[in-house]
């Protein structure tokens, strides 16, 4: 471990090396927000088949080179059809949109440009033919055989549309992993109590539990232990054969109270890291369980967790799960205002976003009274991080923002 506290950099690197989750198979109707590990193929060309795109009429555009400009109506092709032929020169079939393009057609006029008149179809003066006009050609889209959503997709509806487009009905999606959460704190009452007037509220597992659900990762324990060696032992041994990442909140500071350290050391649980030069959440401690299964443990105070979730956690159980590198990359945006130096220690800040004139995203602060509980932050949309500087950040300055 290093001896040091590292950079957020130094941290992402470490962080990034948590084994490849396994796979399952899921059907389409469970694959929302999934990540996929299969990528999606297509089976046929798309267009299958030369499609009509405009309802209207089929015909021949050598007619039209004719000069013909009334066409006698030979019957309809709609969309679900086997294809039809016209027959002989000079007639039309009406052609509905996604019907297959008639065979002997090649132009189509769509139904605004045109008057229907004693079994025939009539083309207005403003219209120009064009051969192949509002047809779409069979593979245009693409081949059979193409690859069309990648591995690591984080899978929304153009995807799954694409996948019932290619014939499939279940996706190889990366397996989400089991989580334990346990709090840590003498102090911390259940949400549906009434703390004494010394005690808090056990919150932060609600928080986290709700940014894991976010990323289909569902299948969370919520525990609590108190401020003691041995218990904590004991919670950790009940739940470490059991999932396959464990978050600790609180405990990991340099309190008499604080046993999550020494507690892991003892149970086997490797360290890999311990502090970051950051604020809030200085004391985040990272390390391995057997089977390389991670171990968090955020610093307690809620802004600290929240910080250290969305800004470390997250992003490693979404890589480990195969998830392409923009699925939770930070959005890049700027400074609205300036900002006091930050100092030594990357900070984070909570903020509120908007598009500015110049397109780009804007961050603006959102006043939280230190970083002690979840209120300042309930009013952001996400937070920036600011590296270390000695001197003001000027407004426009470029962040990363993590939003969510
Ligand atoms: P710790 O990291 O254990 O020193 O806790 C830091 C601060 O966060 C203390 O003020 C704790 O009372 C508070 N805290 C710890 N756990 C929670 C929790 N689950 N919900 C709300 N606040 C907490
Ligand atoms: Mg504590």
């Amino acid at each position: 471990m290093p001896s040091e506290m590292i950079s957020p950099a130094e941290a992402d690197a470490l962080l990034a090396a948590l084994p490849r989750t396994p796979e399952v198979t899921l059907p389409l109707a469970r694959c929302q927000g999934r990540i996929l590990r299969a990528e999606i193929v297509s089976d046929r060309p798309q267009p299958p088949f030369d499609r009509v795109a405009m309802d209207g009429i089929a015909f021949a555009y050598s007619d039209w080179e004719r000069g013909m400009r009334r066409f006698a109506l030979r019957g309809a092709q709609k969309a679900g059809e086997k294809p039809k032929r016209l027959e002989a020169e000079g007639g039309c079939l009406k052609a509905m949109t996604g019907a297959v393009l008639p065979l002997g057609a090649d132009c189509i006029a769509p139904v605004e440009e045109l008057r229907f008149e004693d079994g025939y179809a009539v083309i207005g003066d403003g219209f120009q033919a064009q051969a192949g006009r509002f047809i779409h050609r069979a593979g245009s889209d693409c081949a059979a055989g193409e690859a069309l959503v990648p591995s690591g997709t984080v899978l929304e509806a153009p995807h799954l549309g694409t996948a019932a487009a290619c014939g499939r009905t279940s996706l190889r999606v990366a397996e989400t992993p089991g989580v334990a959460v346990i709090a840590t704190g003498d102090e911390l009452v259940d949400p549906g109590r009434m703390p004494a007037p010394h005690q808090i509220r056990r919150s932060n597992p609600h928080a986290v539990e709700a940014a894991l659900r976010k990323h289909r990762i569902e299948r969370v324990a919520l525990l609590h232990c108190r401020d003691d060696a041995s218990r904590l032992k004991a919670a950790v041994e009940g739940v470490l054969g059991k999932c396959q990442v464990l978050i600790l909140t609180g405990g990991v500071s340099m309190g008499d109270t604080d046993h999550v350290p020494a507690v892991m050391q003892e149970m086997g649980v490797r360290p890999v890291f311990h502090k970051i030069r950051q604020k809030p959440g200085k004391p985040f401690w990272f390390g391995l369980a057997a089977g390389d299964r991670p171990v968090f443990g955020l610093p307690g105070n809620p802004a600290s967790v929240l910080v250290c979730l969305h800004r470390y956690v997250i992003p490693a159980l979404m890589r480990a799960m195969g998830a392409a590198e923009q699925a939770f990359a930070p959005i890049p945006c700027v400074a609205a205002e300036a900002m006091p130096a930050p100092g030594r220690l990357t900070q984070f800040r909570p903020a509120a976003f908007a598009f500015g004139e110049d397109g780009r995203l804007r961050a603006s602060w959102v006043a939280n009274q230190g970083s002690g509980d979840f209120t300042g932050w309930g009013r952001a949309q996400g937070f920036v991080e600011i590296p270390p500087a000695e001197a003001e950040l000027p407004a426009g300055t470029p962040l990363k923002a993590w939003m969510w």
